[in-house]
């Protein structure tokens, strides 16, 4: 069986969305399961519905329902002909709305939200994408069955993060779909349609995987069931050499690892949500990155390291970080003080990006938001700690980058002249991260790649 995962602007309108059915009605005789995100932009809404009822801004929160209301239902008028299939997706938008609807109401009433109320309205989404698309589906003669993501994917109870427990999904999933590949009066169907994105713990409970999670709710099952392959199927054609908006002339890489694919996804890169890989690597399953705009363009295979050429394989980005400095301010011996610092960051379940460490000082990147303001008091009980802000972060990701020719000189050379705040190089030349000042981002970026990939025709 296989995996494919349609993210938000694969199904944003019904043209979109009769693509993905045809992309999907090539796919039967490999018994997919269809893994969907919200409509493009849904999931945005819905965050701000709750940042609404949160302040007791009812006509604010409920004009925004009832635009999420509108667009479903017309996108329904659009896509599925067949009275019956059409009627049961409206039916199906009509109760989700509703029932989002009342709870707004209830959250203006109490003035509160808890993530557990926040988690179960964020995911109202992906629960009114699959709706339809099963409906569509099935009016369109692909029997499909629907199945709920909260049986499936099992988490802790950090409510808008979960923690997927691997070995309750490793059981449950491929039961639940097994189960599910036969219709009620045992006929088999031809595929399953379920939600990304949403969870739920062991009990019942909703949850989220985390913003752009639903690549990850695909890698998940794809694990469980064993996949022949997970394919994400997103609108730009692969993983590319660079972010094409930010950098000219970037070319889909062919092959990369799941090393390099997550080290491009940690450190800016925007195809895969940075979790996707770890499900997968274990069992080996190739990870497809596909372009439902653009279904005929091979994409981008991830796959195990020793399949892989070595060299260069992209320039990703974080534009706004800040970074950390923390100085000794008493003569320490290093490791002292480096116990101290770290024990200081394990306390505050405190994440970093990059790090360098020299005798008597740490630096450290952290993105704009994080809110370390008690962390920082602690550590000046010993050392002197400021913030510098205004900085991006570049990564360059690869294999074995060091051994190829000329690569660092040709990187230095772009470097020169550019103020350099932070380097490091990863374990066995894997990855080479830099932060600079963000105003020079753009142009730093486009050097690199320019002196990298030039040449190349492509992978
Ligand atoms: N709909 C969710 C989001 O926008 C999850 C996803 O699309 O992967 O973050
Ligand atoms: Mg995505």
């Amino acid at each position: 069986m296989i995996v494919m995962k349609f993210g938000g602007t694969s199904v944003a309108d019904a043209q979109a969305i009769k693509r993905v059915m045809s992309i999907v009605g090539g796919r039967l005789d490999k018994a997919p399961v269809i893994v969907v995100s919200a409509l493009s932009k849904v999931t945005d809404s819905l965050y701000k519905i709750c940042d609404f009822a949160e302040n007791g801004d009812l006509i604010e929160a409920e004009m925004l329902v009832e635009n999420i209301r509108d667009r479903h239902l017309k996108l329904i008028d659009e896509l599925i002909e067949d009275e019956k299939y059409s009627s049961e997706a409206r039916g199906h938008t009509d109760s989700l709305c509703d029932n989002l609807k009342k709870l707004v109401d209830v959250i203006c009433d109490l003035g509160e939200l808890s993530e557990r109320s926040r988690a179960r309205i964020i995911s109202t989404g992906e629960y009114l994408s699959s709706g339809i698309i099963c409906c569509a589906l099935n009016a369109s003669g692909i029997s499909t069955n629907f199945l709920d993501a909260r049986k499936l994917i099992i988490t802790d109870e950090n409510y808008l993060k979960g923690e997927p427990d691997l070995h309750r999904i490793s059981l449950k999933v491929p039961e639940i779909i097994g189960r599910a590949y036969k219709a009620l009066d045992g006929t088999p169907v031809s595929a399953v349609i379920t939600q990304g994105f949403v969870s739920a713990t062991e009990n019942g409970v909703p949850t989220v995987l985390g913003r752009g999670g639903s690549d990850y709710s695909a890698s998940l099952i794809g694990m469980a069931m064993n996949a022949e392959e997970i394919e994400i199927w997103t609108d730009v054609d692969g993983v590319h050499t660079a972010d094409p908006r930010r950098v000219e002339e970037t070319k889909s890489l062919e092959a990369i690892s799941f090393r390099e694919a997550a080290d491009m996804a940690h450190s800016g890169a925007k195809v895969l949500h940075p979790s996707t890989m770890e499900p997968a690597v274990g069992k080996n399953i190739p990870i497809k990155v596909l372009n439902s705009m653009n279904p005929s363009a091979k994409g981008t295979v991830i796959k195990q390291e020793s399949d892989i050429r070595s060299g260069v394989k992209s320039v990703s980005c974080k534009e706004n970080v800040r970074m950390l400095n923390i100085f000794s301010s008493r003569v320490y011996n290093s490791s002292g003080f480096l116990s101290r610092v770290f024990s200081i960051f394990g306390k505050h379940h405190f994440s970093f990006d990059l790090i360098t460490v020299s005798e008597g000082s740490v630096s450290v990147t952290i993105g704009e938001d994080d809110d370390i303001q008690e962390m920082m008091e602690e550590l000046s009980g010993f050392a002197t700690v400021f913030i510098e802000t205004g900085k991006s972060q570049i990564a360059i990701v690869g294999k074995d980058m060091a051994a190829e020719k000329d690569v660092l000189g040709r990187i230095f050379g772009v470097l020169e002249g550019h103020r350099i705040y932070l380097m490091s190089m990863g374990a066995a030349g894997g990855s080479l991260s830099l932060v600079v000042d963000k105003n020079e981002l753009n142009c730093i970026i486009r050097d690199l790649h320019k002196v990298l990939f030039a040449d190349e025709s492509g992978d």
